[in-house]
Formats: structure tokens, sequence, C-alpha cells
């Protein structure tokens, strides 16, 4: 079981940005923060404060953490366990922005 991701959730890349995602849902909220999904993307900032050379600035797939139980419309909700790829490097999730409910 991890934490869903909501609107809040902060994205950790491989040089220490971070990254906001934009939710594109509001049927499916924790504590009022609209639950985010696999095909949200990250927001115009990319991941504010990415060392790298040219700056990660999007999320190209996911590896792991996309929950196998929860689905909007068809489309997983993303948890605290996810991880995966920028456009530059790596990613992992540092904060899922709600404590309330897990899903697997
Ligand atoms: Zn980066």
């Amino acid at each position: 079981m991890a934490a869903v991701l909501v609107d809040g959730a902060v994205l950790l890349c491989t040089h220490g940005g971070k990254g906001a995602v934009v939710p594109s849902q509001t049927v499916l909220k924790v504590g009022g923060k609209p639950a985010l999904l696999k095909s949200d993307k990250v927001g115009p900032d990319g991941f504010a404060g990415c060392t790298n050379q040219k700056p990660c600035q999007s999320i190209q797939q996911y590896a792991a953490g996309l929950s196998t139980v929860l689905s909007v419309h068809g489309t997983p909700v993303v948890l605290s366990s996810a991880k995966g790829a920028t456009d530059q490097d790596t990613f992992r999730v540092l904060s899922a922005g709600q404590t309330a409910l897990d899903s697997k």
C-alpha cells in the first residue's frame, strides 16, 4: 500500500529539482484535492531547481507506482511509490500531498 498522490504532491528528480503535477480530473478527490493520474503532466515550471545542464521538464514514463485498483475513466492514479523517467534522467516521489488514503 502507498499513499495516493493528489494536487500538491512533489516529485523529485535526480538533480534535486521539484516537480508539481497538474491535476486533470475532479471525480476522485482526497481531502478536497484531486488525485493525480498517470496521464497528468508536470506544470510549466518543470522540475524547479534541477541542476542538470538541461533541466528536467517532464515525466516521460512510469517504471512503478501506478495503482492496480484505483483509476479514473480507465487511467490509473499515481502512488507515493511511483518512480520513472523524466526527459533527462529519473524521478521519485518526495511527498504525496495527503496521508488519508492508501491504495495498491
Ligand atoms: Zn533533473
